[in-house]
């Protein structure tokens, strides 16, 4: 498939029946000529993620063979029921897929000291490839020390030092499942990233900056925003490639978007009526982009995907 603007530009032209000038050095001029209607292209995580869960089958399906069988422990503290509803999904994506799942389940008054004695033994049970620590803990408990007693080896969240360390040098093995997603959602789309402008808005230590070691690798040139950033709209509108990770509904409207961008939206937000949004004005923003992922159905499927993917992958090493 071809670059974002070669594919903006075809688009174009197609509505018009000319024939595209695929002129890189004019590029911005033309894309900022796009007409508001034309409608963005939909990144469908849902049925990406499916893709990646057949594949995952496959790998168990190989691992079998050799008497393998991947496992997850995940360990579930407190009585956040959002907590509770991720670690549903996680273990129903485990057991379609093959991969066996264990829960160990505590009260908000957990000590730390358990947790820890809890990882102790998960790390040295050889049937346990994936230990998951799925966060927030309760307020007490200090979540980087109990991050950091995971076995880098099983680390399939990517999130303890050894593993964050080797993502900035670009030797990374597990990597944060939410931004590989993201980048796994850039790469089906077929977007160029090399030479072009990411931004993402958002520095969290589990999205925002692994997102941006990321897209660096590939040569993408990366501005990170947060809730400091001046002219946040001026920088945005410069993106060829927008993340949005943020935790606000609709942060991101139609005038921040550079036409024919590609914009990913990771935020999950509940509105008052009950229903998810994502950070991004999805009705507006689908009119001015030329990619766009939905909330729910884009990067929230990925994730969990790419955590199976990693757990694979961890048994396999
Ligand atoms: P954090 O709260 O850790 O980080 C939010 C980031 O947004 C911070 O860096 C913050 O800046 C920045 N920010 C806040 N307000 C603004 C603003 N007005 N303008 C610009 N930047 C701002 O969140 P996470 O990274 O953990 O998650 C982000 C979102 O993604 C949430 O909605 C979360 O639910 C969702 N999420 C979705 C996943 C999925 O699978 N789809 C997985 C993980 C998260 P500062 O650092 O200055 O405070």
């Amino acid at each position: 498939m071809g670059s974002l603007f070669e594919s903006l530009l075809l688009r174009l032209a197609s509505a018009e029946g000319v024939r595209p000038k695929l002129n890189t050095g004019n590029r911005v001029a033309q894309v900022v000529d796009c007409p508001p209607s034309m409608a963005a292209r939909i990144l469908d995580g849902k049925a990406l993620a499916a893709a990646v869960r057949a594949s995952v089958k496959e790998t168990v399906a190989r691992l079998a063979a050799r008497g393998v069988r991947p496992g997850l422990a995940v360990i579930l503290a407190g009585d956040n029921p959002a907590s509770a509803v991720y670690v549903r999904n996680k273990a129903r994506a485990c057991e379609e897929t093959g991969v066996r799942s264990e829960v160990h389940r505590y009260g908000a008054d957990v000590t730390e000291r358990a947790l820890l004695d809890r990882i102790a033994a998960l790390n040295a049970d050889p049937g346990v490839h994936g230990i998951l620590v799925q966060l927030p803990l309760p307020g007490r408990i200090n979540a980087r020390r109990v991050l950091e007693a995971v076995a880098p080896a099983k680390d399939i969240d990517g999130f303890h030092f050894e593993n964050l360390g080797a993502l900035v040098a670009g030797q990374s093995k597990l990597v944060p499942c939410t931004p590989a997603g993201v980048m796994r959602l850039i790469e089906h789309a077929g977007v160029t990233l090399a030479g072009r402008h990411a931004v993402v808005i958002g520095r969290s230590s589990i999205v925002g900056k692994p997102l941006a070691l990321l897209l660096l690798q590939k040569d993408a040139t990366v501005t990170i925003c947060h809730s400091k950033t001046m002219e946040l709209q001026k920088l945005t509108r410069e993106a060829d490639v927008l993340v949005a990770a943020v935790g606000r509904p609709k942060l991101v409207t139609a005038a921040m978007v550079k036409p024919g961008a590609c914009v990913i939206d990771v935020g999950i937000n509940r509105l008052p009526d009950g229903t998810l949004a994502g950070d991004v004005d999805f009705d507006a923003v689908k009119n001015v982009a030329g990619w766009i992922t939905p909330v729910p159905g884009g990067v929230g499927p990925m994730t969990i995907a790419l955590l199976l993917e990693n757990c694979v992958r961890a048994a396999s090493i």
